[in-house]
């Protein structure tokens, strides 16, 4: 038993010999070492009010459409009714929207939301700015450089109204092809001419990238990387985990008809209660 204690001893003197004795010597002197190590354990300099997990809620259309006319149109939507219905409770219950700017400038309070819209619907300047006005939220939208002013999409007039409310465009590419089947050049066009027609037309500056129908490779990641993208989204389901995660995969929760109301508020509830 002795024995044992003793041995026990010994290795915690040599724990102490082998990994303190060098970073205390490694200080210049003992007051350096003790503010070292209580910078180490003093929670002072932590912000309680920022969190690394965040849910990227991921919208298309916001129209009503017929689910027995239109089945694949209906799960790609939510009804206006119901997006209203989601905004509403965001805000009853204590929730932050941001952009994806402000997940790169590490500005994330808790509570805090990125609502999503992919391909630059035109109903979505009908349709969800307004509710997102009503409420005082923003939102970031995912534009398709070639199909602006194309029909159902929005027109150059209607970004620039969304921009200037503070909506942040960002870049879901020039022609919305399925990126990994796209050769080196082709993707370097595809990535780097979407993001300079936005800068050149909008004034911004996307860090942000959709992928197409949430096709990615390796090539596609490295090509973003090279063009100055920070954040990349996928149509993978869950809540992004940004201490843990790759910045350039993040997941998004699927909002759509499917999950109505209901389903929103449940799924919230849920990430809520891991936290
Ligand atoms: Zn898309």
């Amino acid at each position: 038993m002795i024995k044992k204690r003793n041995t026990s001893i010994g290795v915690i003197f040599s724990l102490i010999i082998v990994l303190i004795l060098p970073l205390a010597l490694s200080f210049k002197n003992r007051t350096a070492l003790l503010s070292a190590l209580n910078s180490v354990i003093s929670y002072d300099n932590v912000d309680l009010n920022v969190s690394t997990k965040i849910p990227i809620l991921m919208y298309h259309y916001v129209r009503d459409v017929d689910r027995n006319i239109d089945p694949m149109g209906w799960r790609l939507s939510i009804s206006p009714y119901y997006f209203e219905e989601q905004m509403k409770y965001l805000k009853e219950n204590g929730y932050t929207t941001i952009n994806l700017k402000d997940i790169e400038d590490g500005k994330v309070p808790k509570k805090a939301v990125v609502l999503t819209f992919d391909d630059g619907l035109e109903d979505f300047f009908t349709n969800a700015l307004p509710i997102l006005q009503k409420y005082g939220f923003t939102a970031s939208n995912a534009v398709i450089t070639d199909m602006i002013g194309n029909t159902g999409h929005m027109t150059m007039d209607q970004l620039r109204a969304c921009s200037v409310y503070g909506i942040e465009l960002i870049s879901h590419s020039k022609g919305h092809f399925s990126m990994s089947n796209l050769n080196k050049d082709r993707l370097g066009l595809e990535i780097s001419d979407a993001k300079d027609f936005l800068k050149n037309n909008f004034g911004v500056d996307p860090v942000s990238f959709v992928f197409p129908s949430g096709k990615y490779n390796k090539l596609v990641i490295k090509t973003l990387k090279e063009n100055g993208y920070k954040i990349a989204l996928t149509t993978n389901e869950g809540e992004a985990d940004l201490s843990d995660d790759d910045m350039l995969i993040l997941p998004r929760v699927r909002v759509d008809n499917r999950r109505a109301f209901l389903g929103f508020k449940k799924v919230l509830e849920e990430i809520a209660a891991r936290k």
